[in-house]
């Protein structure tokens, strides 16, 4: 007996990741293609394929979808550390993109990194170019596919002595170089974190002459603005001109209005996000919670919202409580055992449900998780944000239909994120593909239990190969690890 050659996802509803009508038909893939879509494939299959050779899938009742593509992710390493994924592949997830907010694996080297680097683990950055980077990814085989772009921060790290100000002429010649190399190596792009006091001192002009780098490669421009908060339209037309003035599309990260001052601003900043994308490309990512995540500060304790601690290396015994609990049983202040906490990370519960909803259903936004995979007890973006879109957002809240939420992970990150031959069901595209159940789609991760599988997701395919079969218990499990490096559209 010959071992099955095709796979034939059969009778299934199609959504093909245009955002256009589903509708109910088959999927075949070869190798690592998708071959042929259409209604009674079993009937017609290809010449030269018997049909002994193809594994047949019943999908009634399913979605067969692109598989979903993470718009903002820090997996950098973790694809290094922990190829199996388990938290991305349960989701649906087939490709990540990686070096966003401004931090990047590659192009640095260092034994021990400093904040904000240590969200990618502190001893992880050994990749003094893109191409090693490449090869180390390569090496490690991880589950699912990697896009990378280049940290505006790593760049400063790895060419500065001091980051408190600007760039030099010189440094900033250096990073440019640096940039450039990972762009021919094949990076989508670069990303900013001005917001993190390592990029703060960099000036708009800093950014804009980087930024010309990438629009000579054809890449894209992502950035955590310099303000969520009070500044934030400023921080928008910064964005805007930076990357306007490059010739270079934006992508604006986990778009929010954060802090109980700024509740509300989205009311704001959508109309200039839509008058900015009628001179440029603009696009925005967002996670499906009111609360963010990143390193401890006191200046983001204040007393007044919910910080939640998810590790902190002089207290780990108190990972997974909240700072206010932690101040009251220590009898100080919040910012006091924020102090005592450090260095550590949180989740901040900072913004208003309303302005979460807006942002998702706008048109230009794409879906990131922005999972923080070293974290003890991470936000449970990680392991829930894809799932946790259907079944909230699409399913319980009706914001946009099935066939939008499925673009808004597939081929709309693929097109602003230049990922080639990805994101769409089509033949002859890169056969990355989730099953999964519309009725029964859930995320179950939650603040107090944040490591848990995705409800309805039943097969994901990447690159052809099956990747993972859901299931309850110990049925749910990688099977394979078939991911690649990815080049950039067009490099
Ligand atoms: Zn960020």
């Amino acid at each position: 007996m010959s071992e099955p050659q095709a796979v034939l996802l059969e009778a299934g509803l199609v959504v093909d990741g245009t955002g256009g009508p589903s509708w109910p038909g088959d999927l075949l893939l070869q190798g690592d293609r998708i071959l042929a879509l259409g209604e009674g494939l079993r009937g017609r299959l290809p010449a030269g394929l018997a049909p002994a050779a193809v594994e047949i899938v019943d999908c009634r009742g399913k979605v067969i979808a692109p598989g979903f593509i993470d718009a903002h992710t820090h997996d950098d390493a973790i694809v290094l550390r922990d190829p199996l994924c388990l938290p991305k592949l349960s989701q649906g997830i087939t490709t990540v993109v990686t070096g966003n907010c401004g931090i990047s694996l590659a192009p640095y080297r260092t034994p021990r990194s400093l904040p904000p680097l240590t969200l990618l683990g502190a001893d992880s950055f050994r990749h003094a170019s893109m191409a090693a980077y490449r090869a180390a990814v390569d090496a490690a085989r991880p589950a699912l596919n990697v896009a990378a772009l280049v940290g505006h921060t790593t760049l400063r790290f790895a060419a500065m002595q001091a980051l408190d100000r600007p760039a030099s002429a010189d440094e900033l010649a250096h990073m440019a170089a640096l940039l450039d190399g990972c762009m021919a190596e094949g990076a989508h792009g670069m990303s900013s974190g001005l917001f993190y006091e390592e990029a703060f001192a960099a000036p708009a002009e800093e950014v804009t002459t980087l930024a010309r780098v990438v629009a000579r490669h054809g890449g894209v421009y992502a950035t955590h603005l310099r303000s969520e908060m009070q500044q934030i339209i400023e921080a928008l037309h910064e964005a805007g001109d930076s990357a306007f003035a490059a010739g270079v599309p934006l992508v604006i990260s986990h778009h929010k209005c954060a802090g109980p001052a700024n509740w509300g601003r989205t009311r704001e900043t959508l109309p200039l996000i839509e008058t900015l994308a009628k001179r440029q490309q603009i696009a925005m990512d967002v996670y499906p919670y009111v609360a963010g995540s990143t390193v401890l500060r006191e200046d983001l304790v204040d007393g007044v919202i919910d910080v939640l601690l998810t590790w902190s290396d002089p207290h780990p015994e108190m990972t997974g409580r909240l700072v206010a609990d932690i101040a009251r049983e220590w009898g100080v202040s919040e910012k006091e055992a924020c102090l005592r906490l450090k260095p550590g990370g949180a989740c901040y519960f900072q913004m208003q449900e309303e302005d979460v909803e807006r942002v998702i259903a706008h048109p230009l936004t794409m879906i990131g998780s922005d999972g923080l995979p070293h974290d003890r007890h991470p936000h449970p973006r990680l392991w829930g944000a894809f799932p946790r879109v259907f079944a909230r957002y699409w399913r319980e809240r009706g914001l946009f239909t099935l066939e939008q939420a499925v673009h808004k992970m597939t081929g709309m990150t693929a097109r602003n994120l230049r990922i080639a031959d990805r994101g769409l069901l089509r033949a002859g595209a890169m056969a990355d593909v989730v099953v999964f159940d519309p009725a029964t789609i859930a995320d179950t991760a939650t603040y107090d239990r944040p490591h848990g599988l995705s409800l309805g997701i039943e097969r994901v395919f990447v690159n052809g190969v099956l990747a993972y079969r859901g299931g309850t218990g110990d049925e749910a499990a990688t099977i394979a690890r078939a991911g690649r490096m990815l080049t950039r559209a067009g490099a």
